[in-house]
């Protein structure tokens, strides 16, 4: 009995656990919470904190994160900054599925994470309705410091194995499905008078 199965296609899936692989899963988790690049995905005010968490003062360098990747296919993490209106909802979510496996969510601020004051038509009461969020970050808006602290949390999550686990559990997070609502079947729009 070997210990590969075919990591080729499973990757870790693909080991047998025992004792050595369990220690190379370890080192493999240290280095995806060591080295994960978040796509840039600003969607309101609290991006403006985002950005300062990346310049100097703040240098999530320290972290490996300073990358902000433009395109999906680069980048692992991602830190939905700010309100998610209904307009947007499908293209975060189209951008998300375009992410590496395996990826991650952290909702930054009250707006993702709830809707915030935004509790109106427009506005996704809470991003997890869209994709499976992995850490929140409290806050309108969360200063860096919090982002950081919730960054620091996802990589112990990610270090421990426990997102990997929650996924393999509940079958891939929240497994939430966006589909289209035909031509046909939406509502006639309200139309105005002139005045
Ligand atoms: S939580 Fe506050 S800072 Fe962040 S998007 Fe909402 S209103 Fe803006």
């Amino acid at each position: 009995m070997g210990f590969v199965q075919d990591i080729r296609d499973d990757g870790l899936g693909g080991l047998e656990h025992n004792f050595i692989t369990g220690k190379i899963e370890d080192l493999v988790n240290w280095s995806r919470s060591r080295s994960s690049w978040p796509a840039s995905f600003g969607l309101a005010c609290c991006a403006i904190e985002m950005m300062a968490t990346g310049a100097a003062h703040y240098d999530i360098s320290r972290f490996g994160m300073e990358v902000f990747r433009a395109s999906p296919r680069q980048a692992d993490i991602m830190i939905v900054a700010g309100r998610v209106s209904q307009k947007m909802a499908p293209v975060l979510r189209q951008v998300y599925d375009q992410m590496m496996e395996p990826k991650w969510v952290i909702s930054m601020g009250v707006c993702a994470s709830s809707g915030g004051m935004f509790n109106n038509y427009a506005i996704v009461q809470g991003v997890d309705q869209v994709v499976p969020v992995d850490v929140y970050a409290p806050g309108c808006p969360p200063t860096p410091e919090t982002l950081i602290h919730a960054i620091e949390t996802l990589h112990q999550l990610i270090e421990d194995g426990e997102i990997t686990r929650r996924r393999q559990l509940t079958g891939a997070g929240a497994d939430v499905r966006v589909t289209e609502i035909p031509a046909a079947a939406q509502p006639m729009p309200v139309l105005l008078g002139i005045r």
